[in-house]
């Protein structure tokens, strides 16, 4: 068994969905778990139906719950058989009956919390799921629906849901193998369900933490992320374009750069992928020939020094002194306990003996934060930053990569570095409108010349 998913914009059309459909084909006799996104930009949709509704924007979500219906419908019909048509039609008319009846009761309550957010973003992989489902038995291929809240359970964390691995592996080892011995198997990625039923969600972006999961849970041979870009990049295709195709990159290393931005990877996917040395695969579903990237446990010796930049915008630096912690331990103690009690998470901190800056991306509670921090020191902030990320197991044997990062980032203002923590990063923080100007420098400086064990050169852009 292999799991295979494809993410929003590999299902956004009925062309895509044609499109993964011989994509998985191809693959047939490898027993394939399919996990699919909600079509296109459908979440978004969903939480801005929400929002119109907690506003009392009436017309406004009327009218979006109708392009919804319009949008699945359309596409839909282009690839499910003409006698099914009939089935497809009673599916959307009692989905978007029940979602119309909850968003018009988040209209009423004025209110939405984060149960009613997941119950109303769920909506697009339940669609997308049973549209792919019905698709690929139209394109010739003997698929069955599964319903991810059957067998993927969580806690009621609710957005940010994390599964009970015991429950679920179960469950997925019960229902799943039988089942792909003898059909495809397609299950809508993100979503999930506590123990009582109640329909969670992963996170944004959760697809392909599914994925990892579903593939863990079932002892899948491989994991593959199928998507919309050629595999992992050197660097961030929305900053800098023309980034080249990393080959191949170690679990770590991957989850390192999931975690400081590179979305094309949920930060979580690779832990139950890893824990049972699975290899995750990133693929391009519109250029399906291109070999895409690779992770696996071992790292291929490579010569470069950097595997690949990650970027984090929208991050907020807090500066926080206090001369009279001078000399006095406790000073850390305390400020990690503030962030703590507000579940605020510090992605890089660095200290001297009576100053500490950090950086956090969830400004929710930072007023409550400071609020406390001021109690015992002094505290500012300064939004608009950014952290830049380069990843790769080599950066500690290499010398000399520190200076390689400040000679490329000469006249750029640094706030903030870090190495070590990780041993596989190395991170500073700039403002937000230099970042693009630090990756592209950054990137001159290390992939001007690649090692072809392991990068794959994109001659487009640099020749
Ligand atoms: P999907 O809908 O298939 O899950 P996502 O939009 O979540 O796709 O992730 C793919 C996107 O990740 C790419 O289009 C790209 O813009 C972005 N991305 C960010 N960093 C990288 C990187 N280092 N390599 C490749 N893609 C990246
Ligand atoms: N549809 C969800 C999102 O947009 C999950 C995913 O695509 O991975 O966040
Ligand atoms: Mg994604």
């Amino acid at each position: 068994m292999i799991v295979m998913k494809f993410g929003g914009t590999s299902v956004e059309s009925a062309a895509a969905i044609e499109r993964v459909a011989g994509i998985v084909k191809a693959r047939e006799e490898r027993h394939p778990v399919v996990v699919v996104s909600a079509m296109g930009k459908t979440t978004n949709k969903l939480l801005a139906i929400a929002a119109a509704a907690i506003a009392g924007k009436r017309e406004e979500y009327i009218r979006q719950l109708h392009d919804l219906r319009d949008f699945h419908s359309r596409e839909a019909r282009q690839v499910v058989s003409l006698s099914e048509r009939v089935d497809l039609d009673c599916f959307l008319d009692e989905h978007f009956q029940e979602l119309t009846e909850l968003v018009k009761g988040l209209a009423v309550l004025g209110e939405l919390t984060p149960r009613s957010v997941d119950a109303i973003s769920a909506y697009g992989e339940r669609l997308s799921s049973y549209i792919v489902t019905l698709g690929f038995r139209h394109f010739g291929l003997k698929a069955e629906h599964v319903d991810s809240r059957d067998v993927v359970i969580t806690d009621n964390r609710h957005t940010q849901a994390a599964p009970d691995f015991v429950e679920t592996n179960e469950r997925l080892a019960a229902v799943i193998p039988p089942l792909a011995g003898r059909a495809v198997v397609v299950m809508g990625g993100f979503i999930a369900a506590t123990e009582d039923g109640v329909t969670t969600t992963l996170g944004r972006g959760g697809s392909d933490f599914t994925a990892s999961i579903v593939g863990a849970g079932i002892g899948a041979e491989e994991i593959q992320i199928w998507t919309d870009v050629d595999g992992m990049l050197t660097a961030d295709p929305t900053i800098l374009p023309g980034g080249h195709r990393v080959k191949t990159i170690s679990f770590a290393e991957a989850a390192e750069l999931a975690y400081f931005g590179a979305k094309v990877l949920h930060p979580a996917t690779v832990v139950p992928a890893m824990e049972k040395n699975i290899p995750v695969l990133i693929l391009n579903s519109r250029r399906p020939e291109v070999d895409g990237t690779r992770i696996v446990a071992e790292t291929v010796p490579c010569g470069n020094a950097v595997k690949s930049i990650a970027c984090k915008r929208n991050i907020t630096l807090v500066n926080i002194h206090s001369t009279r912690m001078l000399m006095a331990h406790g000073f850390l103690r305390r400020i990690f306990e503030v962030f703590d009690r507000y579940e605020t998470a510090v992605d890089m901190v660095s200290t001297s003996e009576v100053s500490v800056s950090l950086t956090i991306d969830n400004r929710k509670n930072l007023d409550a934060i400071l609020a406390e921090l001021r109690q015992f020191s002094e505290a500012a902030t300064e939004r608009g930053q950014a952290i830049v990320c380069l990843v790769g197991e080599n950066i500690r044997y290499t010398p000399g990569v520190a200076r390689r990062v400040f000679d490329a980032l000469e006249g750029i203002n640094i706030r903030m570095i870090s190495q070590g923590a990780s041993l596989l990063n190395l991170s500073v923080v700039v403002s937000e409108a230099g970042l693009p100007r630090a990756v592209a420098a950054l990137h001159e400086a290390f992939f001007a010349e690649l090692d072809p064990a392991v990068f794959e050169r994109n001659e487009a852009v640099h020749v």
